[in-house]
């Protein structure tokens, strides 16, 4: 059976379907037939929003960090870590490369991200990148962020991908590329 995975615990999706009904049940939030279409689209919307105000309030908190733009934390294969990330990060991504007048992105066969362009090794959808790519410095630039504090917008974060019926937090590369091919 497929694994879900949610922070740092995993759980099955039917457990996940399981809870997921449990909770509608208890506050009122669907019909025994399931939400409207209405309400689904209205709870996109939000979750999509939500994202968007945790960046805009990652931004008023401002780290002493010197990105020289090495792009070293864009090379996962040569770093062996790739940003994981919700349903909602992963469509605002996608969002952002579709502003740029793409409608999809290549593999790159260095592992490197996808985003990363090849020719002037510039992000394509900075200003839609992901949160782990706003946290996450390397050693070179002041190291990543203090996880504590930003624990509550990591949250919020959680709480967006739930609304999207999200699976949790998932490899950037694969989570862009589902949300690209949605669109
Ligand atoms: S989304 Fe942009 S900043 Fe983040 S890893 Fe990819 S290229 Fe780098």
């Amino acid at each position: 059976m497929y694994t879900c995975i949610r922070g740092p615990w995993r759980v099955t999706l039917g457990a996940m379907a399981k809870s997921r009904r449990g909770a509608a049940a208890g506050n009122g939030g669907g019909s025994a037939r399931g939400p409207s279409a209405a309400s689904a689209a209205e709870a996109r919307r939000a979750a999509l929003a939500e994202v968007l105000a945790v960046y805009a309030e990652l931004e008023k908190r401002p780290a002493e960090r010197s990105c020289t733009l090495r792009t070293e934390c864009c090379q996962f294969r040569l770093t062996g870590r790739t940003p994981m990330v919700t349903a909602g990060e992963a469509e605002v991504a996608a969002r952002g490369v579709r502003a740029s007048g793409r409608r999809s992105v290549e593999a790159r066969p260095d592992g490197a991200c996808p985003l990363l362009h090849p020719r002037t090794g510039r992000c394509m959808a900075y200003a839609a990148r992901p949160f782990g790519c706003r946290t996450h410095f390397c050693e070179a630039a002041g190291g990543p962020r203090d996880r504590s504090s930003v624990l509550d917008l990591i949250r919020r974060l959680e709480r967006a991908d739930e609304m999207l019926d999200g699976c949790g937090p998932r490899p950037f590369p694969a989570a862009l590329q589902e949300a690209l091919e949605q669109a």
